[in-house]
């Protein structure tokens, strides 16, 4: 996948969080609440969680599948 911003080939990888209420969730505005959040990433037997996407060293920008 080519960077959205300077076009070049990004890195293909793994975003990887740590949570055991519920996974990595998405939300409009920072929140520390759990329930009712839209999860994104269910975290494994160990409570990780891994996000799959690309990311550009030189923007610094990353772009995740979920
Ligand atoms: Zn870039």
């Amino acid at each position: 996948m080519d960077c959205p911003k300077c076009g070049k080939e990004m890195d293909h990888g793994f975003i990887r969080a740590e949570s055991f209420i519920g996974g990595v969730k998405w939300m409009a505005e920072k929140s520390s609440k759990s329930l009712g959040m839209e999860g994104l990433a269910k975290p494994d037997a160990l409570g990780f969680c891994f996000l799959e996407g690309y990311r550009c060293r030189d923007c610094r920008n990353i772009v995740i599948q979920y």
